[in-house]
């Protein structure tokens, strides 16, 4: 279990979450990791929210405390730049420019807005209550298929996030997941396993076995994350993460070098 890199980190930058880079890349050290991808949350160029996303004005200053400790943690453990972005229907364009304005390692693709409802901030949870979720599930794969067919991404982040206040839907969406499988098949996209999901109210990893099973089968490669907003949580949870690969048929997770797949690594 000593191998596994951890791409889905965050940075005190977005204003939720804290510890230094250099907390989080110790805590990957103490966990045995070998690589660590720092990703955190890319300005919105929909709205500025301060509580949820670095600004732009911030973004060479987060490049460069990453940067920092990429060289000073050289000889210790591989340190990659990653972000994560949101994707933003009609904000494409946008996207693709302040994300080749840096050499990133990789972009993880996120969607957290329906619209301009974020489903899974705390505090719009109530708007739940008003909604389909049969209905919010179906947008809410749509809109992963249209983050792969974007290309703005490299790997889409926690695919089925949908789930996090266990709001479960009432029909079966494994047609909706094997359409997403597909198209993040034929656009090169690669899923993650996110523990986070561990400690949120749907108590399970993003995304569950059944519908990383059919992302295994499509052929779509995968990466680890644990979406740390401090440093302690770094590697959380990577054993259980294992069993869930393995139990879902995959033999590999993949680590990416200036947006490419770099190597592809056994599990
Ligand atoms: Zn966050
Ligand atoms: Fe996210
Ligand atoms: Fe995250
Ligand atoms: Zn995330």
């Amino acid at each position: 279990m000593k191998i596994i890199g951890d791409y889905h980190t965050h940075t005190p930058l977005c204003g939720h979450a804290v510890g230094l880079p250099s907390q989080y890349v110790e805590h990957a050290i103490t966990m045995g990791l070998k690589e660590i991808g720092f990703s955190d949350h890319a300005p919105l160029l929909s709205h500025c929210d301060p509580k949820i996303t670095m600004n732009r004005e911030q973004l060479p200053l987060y490049y460069e405390m990453i940067e920092d400790v990429r060289q000073r943690y050289a000889k210790k453990i591989k340190v990659k730049i990653g972000v994560e972005a949101d994707f933003l229907p009609g904000f494409e364009e946008r996207t693709k420019e302040l994300l080749k304005s840096y050499h990133f390692d990789y972009v993880l693709g996120s969607v957290h807005f329906m619209g301009r409802w974020g489903f899974d901030d705390p505090a719009e949870r109530e708007k739940w209550t008003s909604k389909d979720i049969n209905r919010v599930y179906r947008d809410y794969f749509d809109l992963l298929r249209r983050s792969a067919r974007s290309k703005l991404f490299d790997v889409m982040a926690h695919v089925d996030l949908v789930k996090k206040f266990n709001n479960r839907p009432t029909e079966d969406m494994t047609g909706e997941v094997q359409k997403t499988a597909k198209a993040f098949k034929d656009s090169g996209m690669v899923v993650e396993i996110n523990t986070s999901g561990l400690r949120k109210p749907c108590k399970e990893m993003y995304p569950s076995l059944p519908y990383l099973k059919i992302y295994c089968q499509a052929g779509v490669a995968l990466t680890f994350g644990s979406d740390a907003h401090l440093p302690g949580h770094v590697g959380k949870d990577f054993d259980k993460g294992v069993i869930l690969a393995r139990q879902a048929g995959y033999k590999e997770y993949v680590v990416f070098k200036r947006r490419r797949i770099e190597k592809r690594i056994k599990i």
